[in-house]
């Protein structure tokens, strides 16, 4: 995981949600990742395939709209496989691609309002 003081802005998760609905947005999961969230639902890993991932099996399916289909509302919105969440959600926003792409640093800035500008202090 990338070093959280090498990034312009600091995280405090505010539970909007937004990251777990982004337009366009995919959630990669892998054959370990898979089977972990599969024993945490208890389902065995050939159900939640069906259930859950994209045909390709390296993807979660979309909830309604851009959801995650673990997406879970309420006034703090919340991840139904929170304890095992593929590592990419673990990370947001500090992923190293950010770093190096100004267009998806935007937008992080724009879609997490737990991203904050970091002052001299934080
Ligand atoms: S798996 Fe959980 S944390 Fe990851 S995008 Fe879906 S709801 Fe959000």
């Amino acid at each position: 995981m990338a070093d959280a003081h090498a990034f312009p802005f600091t995280f405090a998760c505010r539970r909007s949600g937004n990251c777990c609905a982004i337009p366009g947005g995919i959630v990669r999961v892998t054959g370990a990742e898979a089977d972990a969230i599969a024993a945490h639902l208890g389902l065995s890993p050939r159900a939640f395939a069906s259930r859950y991932l994209q045909p390709d099996g390296e993807r979660l399916k979309d909830g309604l709209g851009t959801r995650c289909v673990f997406l879970q509302d309420g006034a703090k919105a919340g991840c139904g496989i929170y304890p095992v969440r593929p590592a990419k959600c673990r990370q947001w926003p500090f992923w190293p691609e950010v770093l190096t792409d100004p267009a998806l640093r935007e937008l992080v800035e724009r879609t997490c309002p737990g991203v904050a500008p970091r002052t001299e202090r934080g």
